[in-house]
């Protein structure tokens, strides 16, 4: 491990500021700084970005992309411990780490940001990531205020994100991510690179906003995802009858087959039902 700027090493802040990690905030901190250096550049070139971190904990990731050149970090993090190491990254690069108090879920940037385009990278509390990637996913005015996300799930949650019809992963979310992103995995981190090691393998995971998605009203489509998944195994003319007495006229206005699965149904499939499903 070799150092990236002349502050403390990671474990020496963790040691300061007292930041044993709490299994309740989700804390799996990242101390290896040639990973959260490899972070940083998978999230690609940040000279003139504007950087939404979620969770920068004692920095680590934080202190790679402001060496990546980020213009500037805003860093929201809900340990209040974490705030005076948070401060000192501040005072070694002025003017260019913001530090937000609170909580990332409760949390809309846009009031900070400028014209400089903005992106979200964070090594991610994993039990508010679905939550928070699904608020991302579904704001309004779309294209969104950010260029990309990356994200660093459980690999299971990550296969769920970029998943294609026909695999078991594909689901609520891959239909939603799909529709409204590009999403790939960037790579897999051992549990190992953690401090403390999470049980699973974890994935850096990127989504691209898509300028144009297909037209449709997002709740529709939420509604016919869960009805749809919801029993994935029975064919859709059976699964579709929570969202009303005819599912088959709806299928028919979707051009899709009655006898089909959910699991098979590409995004564009469910974007025709969720239409036919608002226009109903
Ligand atoms: N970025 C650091 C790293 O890579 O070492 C820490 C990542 S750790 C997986 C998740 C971080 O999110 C923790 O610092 C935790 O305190 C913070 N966190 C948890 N819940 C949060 C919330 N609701 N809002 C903001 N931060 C939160």
């Amino acid at each position: 491990m070799s150092a990236i700027d002349d502050l403390p090493p990671l474990r020496e802040v963790i040691r300061q500021h007292g930041l044993r990690a709490k299994k309740s905030l989700g804390q799996n901190f990242l101390l290896d700084l040639n990973l959260t250096a490899r972070i940083a550049r998978a999230a690609g070139p940040p000279e003139g970005v504007d950087v939404v971190e979620i969770g920068p904990g004692p920095g680590g990731l934080t202190r790679a992309l402001l060496v990546a050149g980020a213009r500037r970090v805003i860093a929201v993090e809900r340990d209040e411990r974490a705030i005076a190491a948070l401060e000192q990254i501040a005072a070694r690069y002025p003017g260019r780490l913001e530090i937000v108090s609170g909580d990332a879920l409760k949390f809309d940037p846009r009031a900070l940001l400028g014209a400089a385009p903005a992106r979200v990278v964070a090594n991610l509390p994993y039990n508010i990531a679905t939550a928070l990637l699904v608020g991302w996913l579904t704001l309004e005015p779309w294209p969104p205020w950010y260029d990309r996300l990356v994200l660093m799930f459980q690999r299971e949650v990550a296969e769920r994100i970029v998943a294609a019809p026909g695999s078991k992963s594909y689901g609520r979310l891959s239909v939603l991510a799909g529709w409204r992103c590009e999403a790939r995995i960037r790579f897999d981190v051992a549990g190992t690179a953690f401090v403390p090691p999470p049980r699973v393998t974890s994935s850096l995971v990127e989504l691209v906003p898509r300028q144009n998605p297909l037209p449709c009203e997002r709740r529709a489509l939420e509604r016919v995802t869960e009805a749809a998944f919801g029993q994935r195994r029975k064919m859709l003319r059976q699964s579709l009858k929570s969202l009303g007495p005819d599912p088959t006229t709806l299928l028919e206005a979707a051009k899709l087959e009655p006898t089909s699965r959910a699991e098979d149904i590409p995004v564009e499939g469910f974007v025709a039902l969720a239409r036919a499903f608002a226009a109903r």
